[in-house]
């Protein structure tokens, strides 16, 4: 993890290169290291293999913006491990990426096919390991939403998440087939290809094409698995716990490695991605790490202050003091108690705006209060005067 190099810096490109530029700098390189023009060079094996990597995740934009923000730890977190580097990952596995997965790169980069020879000046061969037969594959992920409150984030806390996933098949272990026999195509006779002759005015047309019963492989099982029909897998409910740390914000996403669909010829199962989605507050409203609410007082207590006490959303009281003569709209700053950063463990603010109440029923006892009061206000010439609005200006 430490050991491994920025991508940037694989490439050869600054931190705010452009699309353009980074597709570039990899075809330049990948050209230079490809394995087939190093053969059995080891060090270009490498060579190649980083770049791609760096490449794959810098010509994501996604990617690249979880690249930025947290480095190699946005692709290495795993399930249950310690959430404070990076868990917001984003289930871009890396640790398995094999050569395998560079030629695939390799190829829609540059398109395979015969641009090969005129890149290598011939002598190219093109590569199916990853393509023919039997290839593992890693099993694709799951995305899940989760919706949280305010209340939740705030404090952190556990979550079962139900969902579905492949599996591989108990009953034929994967196989799909019964008994594991495999007989001869029907339709192609086993060469893989069927032959299609279409007659137009020029003569006869023949065109051959992938046989669509075994998909090319020439064989198909003979007696298909009943639990699985034939697929190797099944689909079974999952149950899984879900740590989530106090301060994640809508979009951030946990990956629990392994816990997505099964992969297929043995391959390692796919991720569950873990969306949080933030649910509006009735009171708060959030902006980053601070929040903010109004604080509706009475009259008199706007007039004479005094300490009052609320409750934040972790349920803790707070003891708010409003100074004497405050005036609607004023903000009061709670200094650290927003919500935890749940990178550096810094708290953000608290706002709270101050709002006047004014009863719409009032006894009668109120109401001659008021009436008194209206009275010294006009004594001592407390009246209505126009102002600049300067809350227009924000
Ligand atoms: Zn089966
Ligand atoms: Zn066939």
């Amino acid at each position: 993890m430490a050991t491994k190099k920025d991508y940037y810096e694989i490439l050869g490109v600054p931190r705010d290169a452009s699309q353009e530029e980074i597709k570039r700098a990899y075809r330049k390189l990948a050209v230079k290291y490809h394995p087939d023009k190093n053969p059995g060079d080891k060090e270009a094996e490498e060579k190649f293999k980083e770049i791609t990597e760096a490449y794959a995740v810098l010509s994501d934009p996604e990617k690249r913006k979880l690249y930025d923000q947290f480095g190699h730890a946005a692709f290495e977190q795993g399930a249950g491990g310690g959430y404070s580097g990076g868990y917001t990952g984003g289930g871009f596995n890396f640790e398995g990426f094999d050569l395998n997965d560079a030629f695939k790169i390799f190829e829609e980069v540059f398109g395979g096919g015969d641009i090969f020879d005129s890149i290598f000046g011939g002598g190219f061969s093109k590569r199916r390991g990853y393509s023919s037969r039997g290839y593992k594959k890693r099993g694709d992920n799951i995305q899940v939403e989760l919706p949280l409150t305010l209340e939740e984030i705030a404090t952190g806390t556990t979550k079962k998440i139900k969902y579905k996933r492949y599996v591989t098949c108990s009953s034929c272990g994967g196989t799909g087939s019964k008994s594991g026999k495999r007989t001869t195509c029907p339709t192609c006779g086993g060469t893989g290809q069927v032959r299609d002759v279409k007659r137009s005015v020029f003569g006869n047309v023949i065109s051959i094409t992938t046989c669509p019963t075994c998909r090319g492989t020439g064989e198909i099982l003979s007696d298909l698995c009943p639990v699985c029909n034939g697929t190797g897998r099944v689909k079974e409910q999952e149950i899984v716990e879900v740590r989530i740390p106090a301060g994640v914000e809508e979009g951030n996403y946990i990956p629990l490695r392994g816990k997505g669909h099964q992969g297929s010829n043995g391959g390692p199962a796919g991720d569950l991605i873990v969306i949080i989605r933030e649910k509006p507050h009735e009171i708060f409203e959030r902006i980053g790490n601070d929040l903010y609410a109004r604080l509706n007082i009475p009259f008199s207590k706007a007039v004479l202050g005094g300490k009052i006490k609320i409750k934040t959303l972790d349920q803790k009281e707070v003891e708010v003091n409003i100074p004497k003569g405050i005036k609607s709209d004023k903000v009061i700053k709670l200094k650290g108690k927003g919500l935890v950063d749940y990178e550096t463990g810094k708290r953000g603010d608290l706002y709270l705006r101050i709002s006047i109440i004014v009863p719409d029923n009032i006894s009668s006892e109120y109401k001659k209060l008021i009436e008194e009061l209206a009275k010294i206000e006009e004594k001592e010439g407390i009246k209505e005067f126009l102002d600049k609005d300067k809350k227009i200006k924000q």
